[in-house]
Formats: structure tokens, sequence, C-alpha cells
């Protein structure tokens, strides 16, 4: 028997202006208790649509705030609400940590959920894995879940009235999507999820990059305006759903392992979408790409804000890419995805290549 292939993606996906006003209607089938697990800014910007969904429906919801990480002593605190006021629902409100904590609590207690995002930072939302902390805020374990989230609903006012950095960061990290799931479709590696990876992987990667290219700079200049046009609902369905889904169902490449890198020279808090577009752009240095698609790429983080050089993220010595091009290839870093067995001396080269172009172009 051949190595199977899979496609996996939410069971329901909804977006839309004022998506939350249609909440209980789209999601009311799954049970009658509701556990809201809400970021600060997510409830106060998703409450009041929510409630006034369920008009006169008397079901029961609670809404726990939530400020910490997605971390094992949090996620247990979920699961016992979960058992204690006999929840059907849990549903995540904000960003990275309050959908991981929602996801993995769902999970240990097998019940359904939702993930309503309240930024278009990242592709968390869609995808069927979570990032687990240790209560000293340390890594634990990457969660991967044998589906994916049942639904997932975005409000496009919310993402419009977020600050435009997340929109612009979440356009970094799918842009990675279509060059590293090429780069993982090119020596036949697994999808993220570990199975092989299907056409429609293939196509979804791809749109999510032409859609960056020909929306991004439209849907900043409308995000900036709080207003929901067709270019931000594109970049937001860019965003959450292609780069997501895409990811979950091609691979990653050298652009994530840049990131992993970064964060392992001590900055914490580089941004994740800042690190995997400049790494979008050392990985193509590192494949060899021509010309024209290495300019093309950036020309699109000009256009947009994203960085093209190490100053941008805050790296500034060569020890420091010394570090991060090591730290880039230990072995089970998804850069391995790559043709060649990569090893950091090449990705060194390439990220000083890379930022080298990248100065040329401030500089014009
Ligand atoms: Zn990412």
């Amino acid at each position: 028997m051949g190595r199977l292939r899979a496609m996996r993606e939410p069971l329901k996906y909804v977006q839309g202006r004022n998506a939350l006003n249609k909440f209980y209607d789209e999601m009311s089938y799954m049970g009658k208790r509701w556990l809201f697990v809400c970021s600060n800014s997510g409830y106060k910007a998703c409450h009041d649509k929510i409630e006034a969904s369920f008009g006169d429906h008397d079901d029961y919801r609670r809404y726990e705030i939530f400020s910490g990480i997605s971390s094992n002593g949090e996620i247990k605190k979920m699961e016992d609400i979960v058992k204690t006021d006999n929840i059907d629902v849990v549903v995540a409100i904000g960003g990275g940590s309050a959908v991981d904590t929602a996801k993995a609590t769902a999970y240990y207690t097998g019940k359904h959920i939702v993930i309503v995002p309240t930024v278009a930072a990242t592709d968390a939302p869609c995808t069927g894995l979570s990032v687990i902390y240790n209560d000293d805020h340390s890594f634990d374990k990457y969660l991967f879940y044998p589906t994916n989230p049942d639904a997932v609903m975005v409000d496009c006012n919310v993402i419009a009235n977020a600050p435009v950095h997340f929109l612009v960061s979440g356009m970094g990290d799918a842009l990675g999507t279509y060059f590293e799931g090429r780069a993982s479709i090119r020596t036949e590696s697994s999808s993220l999820e570990g199975t092989g990876i299907t056409r429609a992987g293939q196509a979804l990667a791809k749109l999510c990059y032409e859609t960056l290219r020909q929306y991004g700079k439209q849907a900043i200049e409308a995000c900036k305006l709080h207003a929901v046009t067709p270019a931000l609902e594109y970049i937001i369905e860019a965003n959450v759903y292609l780069s997501g889904v895409g990811a979950d169902n091609v691979n990653c490449a050298a652009a994530h392992s840049f990131y992993n890198g970064v964060t392992s020279v001590g900055c914490k808090h580089a941004d994740h979408g800042d690190c995997v577009a400049l790494g979008t752009l050392v990985q193509l240095v590192l494949e060899g790409a021509p010309k024209e698609e290495f300019d093309d790429v950036q020309s699109f983080c000009l256009e947009v804000g994203l960085p093209v050089t190490l100053e941008q993220i805050g790296i500034t010595t060569e020890e420091q890419v010394r570090t991060i091009a090591e730290n880039a290839c230990v072995p089970g870093e998804t850069i391995h995805n790559l043709a060649g067995d990569v090893q950091p001396c090449e990705m060194f080269d390439a990220i000083m290549q890379a930022d080298a172009l990248g100065k040329l172009a401030l500089a014009r």
C-alpha cells in the first residue's frame, strides 16, 4: 500500500461583515451550554455581538477572561470549568493564546470547539495543532489533534478595528505558505499533519500567495480606515484560512526554521510574521530561486511594510546570525524539507545575502 494522502480543514468556516451577529444561527447546532475563553480585548470586541445573537434563547453562557498563555495550568483550569458547568461547546475569542488554550481544553474534554479570531496575525485558528507551554512559560510541546476545529468564525469588522500591524504580520506568516509548501512538495515530504500532500493543499497555498500579491496593499489601507472592503476580506481569508489550511496540508520549510533560529538568540518577542517573511527571502536565496521571483517577493515585503533586512527584526551582529543558522538547522527543523541536507554554513551565507539584497533595496 502506498502512502496515504489526506486533506484537513475546519468543518465550517464563516467570515464576513459583522459575522458575529449570526453566531447563534451558525453555531447553535453544537449544543446549549457554552464556555467562551476570551482574551481581554477579544471580550470587549465580541461579547455584545455574540450575546445579541442569542436573542431570547436561554442557552447557558459563561465568559472567562483569560490573560495567560496556553500553559498546562490554564488548560487544566478551563477543563475543570467544562466539567463542573457541563459545557457542550468551547469557544476561543482572541489571538494565539486563547485559541490554543481553548483547542486543548475542548480536545481533552471531548467537546466541540469554535474559534473566533480577533486578529488576523497568524494561521493558528484553522490548524489542527497547538503550542503548549509549561507553567513557567517555557515551551512544552506541539499538541497535534486528530481533526481541525469544528468551526471558525471571523468578524471582518473586528479585524478591521484591530491594529493594522497584526494584519501585516499575518501576511508575513502567510507569505511563507506557498514557498515552504513548494519546497516540501519537491522533496515529497509529508504535510504538517504527517500525511502525503494533496493537490488541494497545493492549490490553496498557491492561491494564498496570489491573494497577498494582488490585495495586500489595498487591504492595509482599508484596515487603517477600519473599512471592510473586498480587498480586506480577501486578505483576512488569505491570512486565516488559506495560510492555515494551506500550511497544515503542505508543510513548512526554511522560513519557519529561520523564525525558530531568531527566537533562539534571545529575541523572544520577535514577531512571528516578520521573521517568516524575511525567512522566506532567505529560503529563496538558499534555493537559488530566479532573480525575478526573489525581486517579486522582496518588493511585496517593501510594499506592505514587512522586513527585508536583519536590522529590521533587531539582529545586528554576525555572531547572532551564526547562532540563528545553527539553530535553524538542528535535527527535526522543517528546513530539512528542502532539497539537499542544508548545513548551517549554507544557511548563514543565505541569510547574509538576503540581508545584503534588502539593504540595497532600501537604499534605492
Ligand atoms: Zn507560522
